[in-house]
C-alpha cells in the first residue's frame, strides 16, 4: 500500500508538510467548537484544507497528508472521511499538472498518474533541445489516522489516558477508518498512525495491521509516530528518557522510576515490526526528537528485531512548535520555565520559539527572530538516520520551505 518505494531512494530524504489545523488557525478559521477539528470543514469549507495543501505543495513537502487526523467514523460519514482524501490527492494532481512544464516529477506511482495527461512530463522529455527541467519527487497524499485520543477531544493524545477502552473497541476504532476507504474506492497511497500515545493503542493497531494483510497478497506497510514524553529523573545517571505519553517506558532496559509501570513497548514493536515500514515521533517538542529517534533507531536495530523485519523501519521525526497544547481551552500555549522537565519541554526552552504565536508569520524569515529552527535542528537527525522529516502543529509552511532549502533535493 505504502509507495514509498517510488519516493525514496538511498541516502535521500523525505520532506513532510507541517501542521494542518494550527495553519488554519493562523489564517483566521476557528475551529475550537468543531468536535472534527480540521476534518470539519470536508463541507464548509473544502477549499480551505485544499489551499493550506498547496501551501505544503509549494513549500517543497514530498508527502501531504489528507485533514483525516479528527475525522472517524460514527462522528462522520464514510463518504465525507474519503472525501477528506480525494480533496487533497485533487489539490496534489492540480499541483502537478500546474507545475510539469518547469519540474519533472520522478517516482510517480503509475496507477496514480493515470488520471493526468501528462504526469511524468515525457513530451517534454523527448524535446532534446528544451532545457533541463528541475526535478522534484512525485507528491504523495497520507491518510492521517489519528489517534483514538484525537477523537476523546480533552488532549488525550498528549496523555494517553483513555480510561476504561477495551482492545477490540481501539481496532474497530482505526479498522472503520480504513474500511470507509475501501468502501468509497480509495487504495491508499500511505497510512500514516499518528500522535499514538497509549501502549493499547498500539497492541491494537498491530492485532488490525495483521488482520489486514492476512487478506491481502502484499503487506501493509504504514508509517508509524509516536505520541511521547521525557523524564530526566528517570534514571540514576540523569539522562532524558523517551516515554510513551501514557507512561510506558520504550524498551525494558528503562528504569520505571516516571512510570507506573515495568512492562516496556518491546511486545508491541515485535507485533509492529511485519508491517511499519517507518517509526518515529511527532508533536513532541524539537529539541527531544534527536533522543527519541536514538532510542527508537536502537530498539529497531536488534537483531531480535531484524529477524521480524528485514527492512528495518525508517526514521521520521516532525515535530510542533514547543508550545502547549490545553484539551480544555483548545489552544497553545508557551512552556512555563520553571519545573517543566516531568513535562518533556526541556530546560530554558533554547529550541523552542520564545513567541512564536506572534512571530511565526508567514515570512521566510519568520523562524530566525527567535530561537526555534527546524531546517537547523533537522541535520542532527538526520545524522541519527532520520529519513522523513516534517512539523507538526503550530508549524508552518516557511518552516516547510526553509526545511526544503536546507536539505536540498537529494535525488539520486
Ligand atoms: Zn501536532
Amino acid at each position: 500500500m505504502a509507495k514509498t518505494g517510488e519516493l525514496l531512494k538511498a541516502k535521500d530524504i523525505i520532506i513532510l508538510d507541517g501542521g494542518l489545523g494550527t495553519e488554519l488557525e493562523f489564517r483566521g478559521y476557528d475551529l475550537s467548537q468543531d468536535p472534527l477539528w480540521s476534518a470539519g470543514l470536508v463541507q464548509r469549507d473544502p477549499g480551505a484544507l485544499a489551499a493550506i495543501h498547496r501551501s505544503y505543495l509549494e513549500a517543497g513537502a514530498d508527502v501531504i497528508t489528507a485533514a483525516t487526523y479528527q475525522g472517524s467514523i460514527g462522528p462522520m460519514t464514510e463518504q465525507l472521511f474519503a472525501e477528506l482524501v480525494r480533496i487533497a490527492v485533487s489539490t496534489r494532481d492540480k499541483f502537478v499538472q500546474d507545475h510539469q512544464a518547469e519540474i519533472e516529477f520522478v517516482g510517480a506511482p503509475k496507477r496514480l498518474g493515470e488520471s493526468l495527461d501528462s504526469p511524468t512530463g515525457d513530451d517534454v522529455n523527448d524535446n532534446i533541445n528544451a532545457p533541463r527541467r528541475q526535478q522534484r519527487k512525485w507528491p504523495l497524499v497520507a491518510v492521517g489516522m489519528g489517534p483514538y485520543g484525537a477523537y476523546l477531544g480533552k488532549g488525550q493524545e498528549y496523555t494517553g489516558d483513555y480510561g476504561e477502552v477495551s482492545k477490540s473497541t481501539l481496532i474497530e476504532f482505526h479498522r472503520r477508518k480504513l474500511e470507509a476507504l475501501t468502501a468509497e474506492g480509495i487504495e491508499p497511497e500511505l497510512l500514516l498512525f499518528e500522535t499514538i500515545p497509549n501502549s493499547l493503542e498500539l497492541a491494537a493497531i498491530a492485532d488490525l495491521l495483521q488482520q489486514q494483510n492476512q487478506k491481502q497478497k502484499q503487506p501493509t506497510k504504514v508509517w508509524l509516530a509516536l505520541s511521547v514524553r521525557f523524564d530526566k529523573n528517570a534514571t540514576p545517571n540523569g539522562h532524558n528518557q523517551v516515554f510513551l505519553a501514557d507512561g510506558t517506558p520504550l524498551t525494558s532496559a528503562e528504569s520505571s522510576a516516571a512510570s507506573n509501570s515495568n512492562s516496556s513497548l518491546e511486545p508491541q514493536f515485535r507485533a509492529l515490526a511485519p508491517y511499519i515500514s517507518a517509526i518515529g515521533v511527532n508533536c513532541c517538542p524539537l529539541d527531544k526528537v534527536e533522543l527519541a529517534l536514538t532510542e527508537l533507531g536502537a530498539i529497531f536495530s536488534q537483531s531480535s528485531m531484524s529477524a521480524l523485519s528485514p527492512t528495518p523501519p525508517l526514521l521520521i521525526a516532525y515535530p510542533n512548535s514547543g508550545e502547549v497544547y490545553s484539551g480544555e481551552t483548545k489552544t497553545w500555549s508557551l512552556p512555563t520555565t520553571q519545573n517543566n522537565s516531568k513535562e518533556g519541554l526541556g530546560t530554558g526552552n533554547a529550541a523552542t520559539c520564545p513567541n512564536s504565536a506572534t512571530c511565526n508569520t508567514n515570512e521566510a524569515n519568520a523562524e530566525e527572530d527567535c530561537g526555534w529552527d527546524l531546517a537547523g535542528n533537522s541535520q542532527a537527525w538526520i545524522r541519527k538516520g532520520a529519513r522523513i522529516i516534517g512539523g507538526c502543529c503550530r508549524t508552518r509552511p516557511a518552516d516547510i520551505a526553509k526545511l526544503r532549502k536546507t536539505i536540498g533535493d537529494r535525488l539520486d
